[in-house]
């Protein structure tokens, strides 16, 4: 696949912004670019595991988009099996020697914001804005797919040790993907695992080996349901919704900092009651808690519960705590770092190298990272830069596309230095 080529994906996937798990045109044009290369495609169950997932999207939002795909011409086949069985696309492809299971995730996911329409936006100037009203590929998710497409299409000639296994991963924001790829097997028996990110505000041809600050995460929703009363002729008949989540949220804002490492939480939202005059019956709350330690978020998840069961109990309220998603934080393995900086010296990249790139955000790779290293592999997760002008989420986010080919050179590389 040559440059122009691998351009052209990247376009057309970002003028089709998908979100969590509702990549069905991408993950089509995903399967129809392997079509043909010598590799073995899982895709729905054996893929991913759709039951448990949190918040999963509805059967029509996930036809809507279902549709799109339909009407660009993939095979009605496939398109319904992703939209019935999930988006996931694991492939592996054999080197033509033994040698370890490298494990590259790349996400497909894209974001419900809608993008810029001005002509200084380079997508807006080009053609290849989104054309799906609210929804943009604001994190570079396009890019990395195509990066993916276009590694395969270049160890197709099996000339490396070992197993090269793609895994084109939904829904890395909110961070569900991650975990239903790991519950389907995804990450058995790989031995070394790459991430790669691309912009993270880095100048394009600069990559980053590994990271450190990656934020281990939690999302919760807490449901409070208490009982409707007349405010003013009965309110000790009710129970009180919208002051347990209120209790609540002061609860969580007030607990006590680590010493032994950094940790976030807020509350994002609160939503709650029918009128002025009733004692709210419902309440809910989206809220998250963040630590550079993942034990110690875990920890900070627990007191969350705590707070919030401790306000529900406070006023008589039931209350059900539902975690919509999460990751864990990210210790890169030196080693792999080290290999990721001999790939890029030997692709020519080497003067624009560096060891550790900051993070300070949260990505799910790092459950598939903990994965392989609980079972005695390697991971890293590298950023390579794409001279990013707004921030990542932003409706004027845009990737140099210079950028593609430098990730592409690097992990190619990588797989063939072993
Ligand atoms: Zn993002
Ligand atoms: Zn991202």
């Amino acid at each position: 696949m040559n440059r122009d080529e691998l351009t052209a994906i990247r376009r057309d996937l970002h003028a089709h912004p998908e979100p969590a798990f509702c990549e069905i045109r991408t993950a089509a044009t995903v399967l129809d670019r392997l079509r043909g290369l010598p590799v073995r495609v899982r895709t729905g169950a054996e893929a991913m595991t759709v039951p448990g997932i949190p918040a999963y999207p509805s059967d029509a939002v996930r036809s809507g988009f279902a549709e799109h795909a339909l009407r660009d011409g993939h095979d009605p086949a496939t398109v319904a099996s992703l939209a019935a069985d999930g988006t996931a696309v694991v492939a592996d492809l054999e080197g033509s020697r033994p040698g370890p299971v490298w494990g590259l995730r790349f996400d497909m996911d894209a974001l419900p914001i809608g993008e810029a329409d001005d002509p200084a936006h380079p997508p807006a100037a080009h053609g290849f804005r989104s054309s799906y009203d609210g929804f943009m590929h604001a994190c570079g998710h396009d890019g990395h797919t195509a990066i993916g497409l276009a590694l395969a299409s270049r160890l197709a000639d099996r000339d490396f040790a070992g197993t090269v296994r793609f895994l084109f991963q939904p829904a890395e924001e909110g961070g569900r993907g991650a975990r239903a790829m790991i519950a389907a097997g995804a990450a058995d028996g790989v031995d070394k695992f790459v991430a790669v990110h691309l912009g993270l505000d880095q100048p394009v041809g600069t990559v980053g080996a590994g990271i450190e600050g990656i934020l281990a995460t939690t999302k919760m929703r807490a449901y409070f349901t208490g009982r409707a009363a007349h405010a003013a002729a009965a309110p000790q008949e009710g129970r009180n919704a919208l002051l347990a989540a209120a209790t609540a949220t002061l609860g969580v804002h007030a607990l006590p900092r680590y010493s032994t490492a950094d940790t976030r939480v807020n509350v994002g939202t609160l939503h709650a009651g029918d009128n002025f005059n009733i004692i709210a019956a419902h309440a809910e709350l989206a809220l998250e808690a963040r630590s550079t330690d993942g034990a110690v978020n875990e920890d900070l998840t627990g007191r969350v519960k705590q707070v919030i069961k401790g306000a529900a109990a406070m006023h008589g309220v039931e209350v059900r705590i539902e975690e919509t998603g999460g990751s864990t934080s990210m210790v890169c393995d030196a080693e792999l770092v080290r290999d990721v900086v001999a790939a890029c010296h030997a692709a020519g990249y080497g003067s624009q190298t560096l060891e550790t790139v900051h993070m300070g955000g949260s990505d799910d790779a790092s459950l598939f990272a903990a994965a392989v290293q609980q079972s005695g592999g390697l991971a890293t997760y590298a950023v390579v830069g794409g001279s990013n002008a707004a921030p990542h989420h932003n409706p004027y986010f845009d990737i140099d596309e210079g950028a593609l080919p430098v990730a592409v050179d690097m992990l190619d590389k990588l797989i063939r230095n072993g």
